[in-house]
């Protein structure tokens, strides 16, 4: 019998969902950084065996206050996935606190799917203390199972498995075998050049960036090897900020193509010439039709 369904992975920024969904598939799926709203579009990832085929959803963490445009649409996306799964995985972290009035549980307490409570990060505390935290959690909405993890050791990931297996139905694969993700090839590049953004650059500069695509090619060099050339554009939300992104004499720009050329020859298993161009669009943010334009409205 083969089984089959959709799993929906929420929560908080912060509390490890796209390490679990990489720890589970084990490839660097959804981008990881320590700073929040890092994961800003809805990204699935396949696990495919010969007897079941199991569709994650990992979602941008859900924004309390949201400032931008773009923060409202991350949200869309987030409360999308209350509605449409089999399965719904709810983590939170040794950290995060909860108060009785959070709508967040008075939206839990209404999921009419199965809804499984993860306990991340029990790496970073004593057990009494996650016991604490299941014993909490118990009263504050009907979960089908508790089960702490570790998504960054892969502790008791597959338990959590095994457990998604008693309750996903019988079906057949909604993916060829051998996808991985729904998403193409630019996209993962696009993010990509994103995450060594964050990485590199400091305040709010990472968050008023949004990295296009303009090309993507596959080819050859003059000695015959693989090469894809990508030219990326990086749009910046304020004048002020191009500079910044420059570095002096073009340094800044320089280490993030390096970095991220670094990265996409790893992932792609292939050599990268990468060109990078800096545009303004004041106020992206907050401009439904660039919005449109950057794939926030699908
Ligand atoms: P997301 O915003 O929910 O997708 O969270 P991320 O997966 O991006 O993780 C946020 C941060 O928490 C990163 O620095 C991760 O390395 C860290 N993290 C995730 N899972 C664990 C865990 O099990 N233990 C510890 N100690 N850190 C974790
Ligand atoms: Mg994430």
């Amino acid at each position: 019998m083969h089984k089959s369904g959709f799993v929906n992975i929420i929560g908080r920024p912060n509390v490890g969902k796209s390490t679990l969904m990489n720890a589970i598939l084990g490839d660097r799926l959804s981008i990881i950084t320590n700073k929040p709203q890092t994961t800003r579009h809805r990204i699935f990832g396949i696990l495919n065996t010969e007897s079941y085929q199991i569709v994650f959803s990992d979602t941008p963490g859900m924004i309390r206050d949201p400032k931008y445009k773009m923060q409202e649409k991350m949200n869309v996306y987030a409360n999308s996935t209350f509605e449409d799964a089999d399965i719904m995985l709810f983590v939170t972290d040794m950290q995060e606190q909860y108060g009785e009035e959070d709508p967040i549980l008075e939206r839990l307490k209404n999921v009419k799917m199965p809804l499984i409570l993860l306990l991340n990060k029990i790496d970073t505390v004593k057990q009494d203390v996650v016991v604490k935290h299941i014993e909490d959690w118990k009263k504050r909405a009907d979960f089908l199972d508790i089960i702490p993890i570790s998504a960054l050791n892969k502790f008791n990931t597959d338990a959590l498995i095994e457990k998604l297996l008693t309750i996903l139905p019988e079906g057949p694969k909604y993916y060829p075998d051998d996808q991985l993700t729904d998403r193409s090839e630019r996209f993962f590049t696009s993010e990509m050049i994103r995450e060594k953004i964050l990485l590199l650059y400091s305040e709010e500069i990472p968050y008023s960036c949004e990295v296009v695509i303009d090309s993507f090619k596959e080819g050859k060099t003059n000695l015959g090897k693989d090469i894809i050339r990508i030219g990326a554009t990086i749009f910046v939300a304020r004048k002020t900020q191009k500079p910044i992104m420059l570095g002096k004499d073009g340094s800044m720009i320089k280490k993030l193509g390096t970095e991220a050329r670094k990265e996409l020859e790893k992932f792609f298993d292939s050599a990268v010439f990468l060109e990078l161009f800096i545009k303004v669009k004041e106020n992206w943010r907050d401009d439904d039709r660039l919005l449109d334009y950057f794939g926030y409205n699908q």
